[in-house]
């Protein structure tokens, strides 16, 4: 028997939790989330700034009835967009965010929505960083859940290896601490089981002792792709551990707010860092530098520096995706990567990325969780911006089109935080480790009270 939620018993909760209703002024801030072209309309918001107003507001929308969506940028908005969300609490956790770093200790304790932005600010006196991914504005929590593609990845692996301890509200509202000693079958499904837990309201993670990286970008006309694509994914066959990159053909419209080298222009990119001396790196390079690149930015610089590298949107966008994980590339692969968005085509996407995986992601981590690998050569990942439904239907098109005609190459694992529509979350895990989840999160999450991106 399904009752209807009664949102009433959370208008006036203990802990002063903030919770907005259809109709409240704030409620349309509330609700929006990082990706724009998602119009996400649950049956209230709450924005808690502490630990016991997660809490509260747990069992407050447990009593009324409410499934509760945990959301800590709205990155990964695109997945709760295929739900109905009429009897879902979204709980946006923005305004909870801290980090605490224990430079003895090589940790730092990252607060529920905290953004990787904040944690690589707090590290970098202390001279290190974190297994962070691209941009700057993504939190920690939504991208280490669900294993986390860093450009250390190679030699690090994926970043839910990082996590040393986890705080997460569970359904009942109770705060529980998961970790190599407490909790350890907890602690292993929440490296790489998503949000499908509870609430995770802090993370201790372990950072990595850079203070600096050799890292940046090589960037050509998209009328070189011919040359540079084959090329780098020859110079991947060989590249060691610690060289982990990215090729992507970029289209920009012709924008005032853009650089020259990227306002109406159809580029080639390679980026991403490289952890050997100057002298070591410079030489790995030198075939693609041998390209002639028109720009080159590969260079040391802070390792906070590493998340302008990629070049991701500044801010919150209106975006859609589509994702596989490919094996090798062969020469038939790359002509066909190329008949889809190399010189002379109008794919209508923003970008399409070859991420090089491997490496340290190649196996299950020793001692890792529920998701400690990601198998695979190449994550392939196309992007369109989609600022009208229109967009979004015609873009979402264009990046499924890139990845059906690369079927033939494609591994059926896929990257979590890279899969934008739901899929059978099975196709993230080695069998017996999504069994296994599955059972711990029966254990935790019975009534299914926490609706996760990606769910089980
Ligand atoms: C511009 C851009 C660049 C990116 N670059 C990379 C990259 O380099 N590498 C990479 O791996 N990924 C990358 N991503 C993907 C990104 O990591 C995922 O979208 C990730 O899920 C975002 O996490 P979030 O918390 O910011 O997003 P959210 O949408 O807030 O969260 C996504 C899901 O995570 C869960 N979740 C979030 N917070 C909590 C919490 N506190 N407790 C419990 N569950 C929670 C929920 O299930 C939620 O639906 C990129 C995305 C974009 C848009």
């Amino acid at each position: 028997m399904t009752t209807t939620p009664d949102t009433t018993l959370l208008t006036r909760l203990d802990s002063g939790c903030e919770v907005l209703l259809p109709g409240d002024a704030g409620f349309d801030a509330a609700r929006t989330p990082w990706n724009l072209s998602v119009d996400q309309r649950p049956a209230a918001v709450a924005v808690p700034r502490t630990i016991e107003e997660v809490q509260d507001v747990v069992r407050a929308a447990v009593a009324a009835g409410l499934k509760i969506a945990p959301q800590s940028s709205g990155h990964g908005a695109a997945l709760l967009s295929e739900l109905p969300l009429d009897d879902v609490l979204l709980l946006r956790l923005h305004a909870l965010t801290g980090v605490t770093v224990d430079a003895a200790a090589g940790t730092a304790r990252v607060v529920g929505g905290t953004l990787w932005q904040d944690v690589v600010e707090a590290a970098a006196p202390y001279g290190m960083t974190a297994l962070h991914g691209s941009a700057a504005d993504v939190a920690v929590a939504g991208y280490i859940l669900n294993g986390g593609l860093s450009f250390y990845a190679r030699e690090h692996g994926v970043a839910a290896n990082s996590i040393r301890a986890v705080e997460l509200v569970a359904a009942d509202g109770s705060l529980v601490r998961a970790s190599a000693a407490e909790n350890a079958e907890l602690f292993w499904a929440v490296r790489g089981g998503g949000g499908n837990l509870g609430v995770v309201v802090a993370i201790e993670i372990a950072l990595l002792p850079y203070a600096d990286v050799f890292a940046g970008m090589l960037l050509w006309d998209r009328e070189r792709a011919p040359e540079v694509v084959p090329a780098w994914v020859e110079w991947t066959r060989t590249a060691p551990a610690s060289a982990t990159t990215s090729l992507r053909v970029m289209s920009f419209p012709p924008l005032p707010e853009l650089p020259p080298f990227l306002s109406g222009r159809d580029i080639v990119v390679i980026d991403g860092a490289i952890l050997e001396s100057d002298d070591d790196a410079t030489a790995l390079l030198a075939p693609l530098r041998a390209l002639g690149p028109e720009m080159d930015t590969f260079g040391r610089i802070p390792s906070a520096a590493l998340l302008q590298v990629h070049m991701d949107p500044p801010g919150p966008s209106p975006a859609v995706a589509d994702h596989s994980v490919l094996g090798a590339l062969d020469a038939a692969g790359i002509e066909v990567y190329l008949e889809q968005v190399g010189p002379g085509t109008r794919s209508g996407l923003m970008f399409a990325e070859l991420r090089h995986l491997g490496g340290a992601l190649a196996a299950p981590a020793a001692g890792g969780g529920a998701l400690s690998h990601l198998p695979g050569e190449y994550a392939l990942f196309c992007a369109a911006m989609a600022p009208t439904p229109q967009a979004a239907v015609a873009g979402r098109a264009a990046a499924f089109s890139v990845v059906r005609s690369l079927a033939a190459w494609s591994r059926p694992s896929l990257v979590p935080t890279f899969t934008e529509n739901r899929v059978d979350s099975s196709r993230f895990y080695d069998g017996e480790d999504w069994v296994r989840l599955c059972r711990v999160r029966d254990e935790m999450d019975p009534s299914r009270v926490f609706v996760a991106g990606h769910g089980l």
